[in-house]
């Protein structure tokens, strides 16, 4: 039986991931005297990969990450125009307004009513807690969990938190690597509602348990709770 559902915010409850793949369109054209937009684009992910463990998951990180791959596809010769123009992208990002995905105002409404809701999400900590405020969300949620890694052990911190077992937790994300492999294997359950597009490094092969139901796909979080209600052996 359910008791506590956990939601993703990025590309679960808001959008996140279009704002990155315009910018990354945007750097690629400002970038295009320098470098082919295929090179581009492994170099830059290559960049990231290598800082995330000194800049974390987000906005920041990214920025960052683009100037020094503009410094080094063009050899250095990058004008201090162009960087201004990757911060000018960094800040836009950061500022700019939460936009709920399709849904999700009326199923985090729905889903209150029954269980006990925690936000479960990733990345700059004052980006984070900004769009939280900001989503009009906030209220409905018992616990707000703003982490640097969504692993097991930042999944048990969670569950402690709030005092549920896995058994009990659902999580609801839209990627597989963090929001569905480290529930499952801790022995919660978990749903995977796909965004429409996946950075690179979440992407992962959706589990298979061997002892019964604890992984679902779902289209459309509208289609959340009659599942969860299913779970709990409650109505919708
Ligand atoms: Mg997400």
């Amino acid at each position: 039986m359910v008791e506590v559902v956990a939601l993703d915010g990025d590309d679960t409850l808001w959008h996140s991931e279009s704002y990155f793949t315009l910018t990354h369109r945007r750097f690629a054209e400002l970038l295009a005297p320098h470098a082919e937009p295929d090179a581009l684009e492994q170099q830059l992910l290559d960049v990231e990969r290598r800082n995330l463990a000194l800049f974390g998951y987000g906005v920041k990180g990214f920025t960052l990450s683009m100037i020094e791959t503009a410094i080094a596809v063009s050899g250095g010769t990058v004008g201090a125009d162009d960087i201004a123009t990757i911060l000018a992208w960094g800040k836009e990002m950061l500022a700019h307004p939460v936009d709920l995905l399709d849904g999700v105002a009326e199923t985090v409404e729905a889903l209150a009513r029954s269980h006990r809701l925690v936000l479960v999400t990733k990345g700059d900590l004052f980006h984070q807690e900004s769009k939280v405020a900001r989503s009009g969300l906030a209220d409905r949620f018992e616990h707000v969990a703003i982490v640097a890694e969504k692993d097991g052990a930042t999944y048990r911190r969670v569950m402690a938190t709030v005092g549920v077992p896995p058994e009990r937790f659902l999580m609801v994300g839209n990627s597989v690597r963090s929001d569905v492999v480290p529930v499952i294997d801790l022995g919660g359950h978990a749903v995977h509602i796909p965004y429409h597009t996946t950075w690179e490094l979440e992407r992962a092969v959706l589990p298979v348990t061997d002892d019964g139901d604890r992984v679902w796909e779902l289209e459309d979080i509208r289609q959340l709770p009659a599942l969860v209600a299913e779970l709990s052996g409650t109505r919708p």
